[in-house]
């Protein structure tokens, strides 16, 4: 059985990544989702071992001191990784591996696994994404004005990703990370060793 791919999909917070996720999820019964551990407060509609494992710094302060995590970061003032065992288990039998993390993960996992597949969620522009979050209604101003700053750096290092694609309409955006996600798996399965550090 060949081993699945890594792929990681990011973007600043509102641009769409947990619907374009989704949607990956339900129409690709090869596709499966990477649980993270974090340390921040779960949200009203949030469960432990569904959206993350909700753990204190100290229990996450051990998974990165015994190696459990494939890669961590802290997004802001906020502990979130990638627990490594279910990740390599879901590889081993054959599963894609779908990553929902920040672009400081991202770089990480490309570094040790050259064939992961980086796409870059993007918006028309960034205030458009401020609205979005507004939206959502998860965040105080203090939250949005953060995630902002981090918005903005994110914006710079979009070229180290595989693929940039502007979220507008959901189901051409779906599309075009699904035709990314085949195109690339294409061209790296010519270069199998690229997921031997898994
Ligand atoms: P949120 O708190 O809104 O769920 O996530 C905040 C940020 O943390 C998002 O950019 C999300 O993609 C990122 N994130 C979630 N899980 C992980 C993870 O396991 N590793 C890293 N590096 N970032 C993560």
């Amino acid at each position: 059985m060949n081993e699945g791919f890594l792929i990681a999909v990011c973007g600043p917070s509102g641009v769409g990544k947990g619907t374009i996720n989704s949607l990956l999820l339900k129409r690709n019964p090869n596709l499966k989702m990477s649980i993270s551990a974090t340390t921040r407060a779960p949200r009203i509609n949030e469960t432990d071992g569904k959206e993350y494992y909700f753990v204190d710094p100290a229990e996450f302060e051990s998974l990165i001191a015994t190696g459990q995590l494939l890669e961590w970061a802290v997004v802001h003032d906020t502990y979130y990784g990638t627990p490594l065992v279910p990740v390599q288990e879901m590889l081993a039998a054959g599963y894609d591996v779908l990553l929902e993390i920040d672009v400081q993960g991202a770089l990480q996992v490309k570094s040790n696994f050259p064939n992961a597949i980086l796409i870059f969620l993007t918006a028309p522009n960034l205030r458009e994404l401020e609205r979005r979050l507004r939206d959502r209604g998860t965040e105080t101003e203090a939250q949005i004005a953060r995630r902002q700053k981090t918005t903005a750096w994110e914006m710079t290092m979009i070229d180290k990703f595989d693929y940039v694609i502007m979220n507008e309409v959901v189901e051409d955006t779906y599309q075009a990370v699904l035709n990314a996600i085949i195109t690339a798996k294409e061209k790296y399965s010519q270069n199998p060793g690229g997921q031997q550090n898994c």
